[in-house]
């Protein structure tokens, strides 16, 4: 079971005079779990979001995002180091951050003329598992690889380009297969995967992707943020379905942010949490969620105000 860890998060926009939007935010997702993210436009969602995934316009001022890990978080065999079981993703470039198990919304590539989106989400997939199995490597085994390389006498790399996989490598026949199962789990059209990246994926569509994304990276923790904007009620309850199976089949733990309680009746939370000015303002169960539905946000600010 993994857990991320976010406490005292503090980060502001980086540039010269960057104003100041979170201010000190503490919360707690583990694997299994689902915690809806909710709160006012401009309370900083997003942002924590953003700077949990690592993007260059926040800078972190303060404060930490761990991930915890456990034998069993990345399948049976894999055993992980005690010195490896805690990470700072502070510390991280995003895909590292990616490889041990933080899913951070979907990478759309659209400069990639002619790649399917099954090519995509394997390159994808094989990309983490590499940099997985660098990040967990001891150093004297890499030395000895790093001497075992595929250079010729003037150094230039001789790996084929295509041809059979790599050490390590889900092959294209495995893929199809690990693909097949996916689509099925999160009932999706098989003729989805074969489009290619550039077809013009339409909003709903481009959900549904980012939720098969997670599906085929089987992150410990999934952040979504308002993936349930500008869906019709049909695809928010397609999408609903996929965010309920990482959790059920996969044991993700998803962290869902949403500026609506309507995606909370189909996807329902462990705990519900409401950002207010760059922190976590109030945190209950489902039935604070329906509060918000009826009365809106501001007796959370009330209730903060008077508590100050
Ligand atoms: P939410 O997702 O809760 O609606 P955001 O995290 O997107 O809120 O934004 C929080 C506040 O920070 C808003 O006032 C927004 O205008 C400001 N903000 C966010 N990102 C930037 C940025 N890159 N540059 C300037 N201001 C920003
Ligand atoms: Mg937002
Ligand atoms: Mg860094």
């Amino acid at each position: 079971m993994a857990v991320l860890e976010i406490s005292n998060l503090h980060a502001e926009v980086a540039e010269e005079g960057g104003e100041t939007i979170l201010e000190g935010v503490d919360l707690e997702v583990e694997s299994g779990e689902i915690h809806a993210l909710m709160g006012p436009n401009g309370s900083g969602k997003s942002t924590t979001a953003k700077v949990i995934a690592g993007h260059p316009a926040y800078e972190v001022t303060g404060g930490e995002v761990l991930i915890h890990l456990e034998d069993g978080d990345f399948g049976e065999d894999f055993e992980i180091p005690a010195d490896k079981r805690t990470w700072n993703l502070l510390d991280l470039e995003p895909n590292e951050r990616a490889a041990l198990g933080v899913f951070l919304g979907f990478q759309y590539p659209a400069e990639i003329e002619g790649v399917t989106m099954v090519n995509f989400l394997r390159t994808a997939l094989n990309a983490k598992l590499e940099e997985r199995d660098e990040l967990f490597e001891d150093e004297d085994e890499a030395e000895a690889e790093s001497e075992d390389t595929n250079e010729d006498a003037a150094g230039y790399d001789t790996s084929p380009m295509e041809g059979p996989a790599d050490e390590g490598e889900v092959s294209v026949a495995e893929f199809q297969q690990l693909l097949q199962e996916k689509m099925e789990q999160l009932d999706m059209d098989e003729s989805f995967a074969n489009r290619y990246l550039n077809a013009g994926f339409s909003g709903g569509e481009k959900k549904q992707n980012e939720v098969l994304q997670a599906a085929i990276l089987e992150p410990s923790i999934a952040v979504l943020d308002e993936i349930d904007s500008g869906l019709d009620i049909d695809r928010l309850q397609d999408v609903s379905k996929g965010i309920n199976a990482l959790r059920d089949e996969q044991g993700t733990g998803i962290l869902q942010i949403t500026h609506y309680q309507r995606i909370l009746d189909y996807v329902e939370p462990d705990h519900v949490h409401v950002m207010l000015d760059g922190q976590i303002a109030k945190s209950g169960g489902p039935e604070l969620a329906e509060k918000l539905e009826d009365e809106g946000y501001d007796w959370v600010r009330e209730d903060v105000f008077e508590a100050a």
